[in-house]
């Protein structure tokens, strides 16, 4: 039985991108990610949001380097609607 609902998932999503869960956590989080769109939807954002700075970092001022992820950010939760 997991432990883990989508409230647990959508809270440690940043932390599973970044690896600093235990083994355990990962377990779990892989496993609901696996069967929940929803909380699946919300890792696809936050993986989004990470490339999207660890790409731009350093090179654009903050403010359009927020635009730019909060454009990202509306282009993946329109392919998560269909
Ligand atoms: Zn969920």
């Amino acid at each position: 039985m997991s432990q883990f609902d989508c409230q647990e998932t959508k809270r440690h999503v940043h932390e599973y991108l970044n690896n600093e869960l235990t083994e355990l956590e990962i377990t779990e989080i892989t496993a609901h990610l696996a069967g929940c769109d929803s909380c699946e939807g919300d890792y696809d954002i936050e993986n989004a949001l990470n490339g999207a700075i660890s790409r731009s970092c350093g090179e654009v001022p903050p403010q359009e380097l927020a635009e730019r992820i909060l454009a990202q950010i509306r282009e993946l939760q329109k392919e998560i609607k269909h």
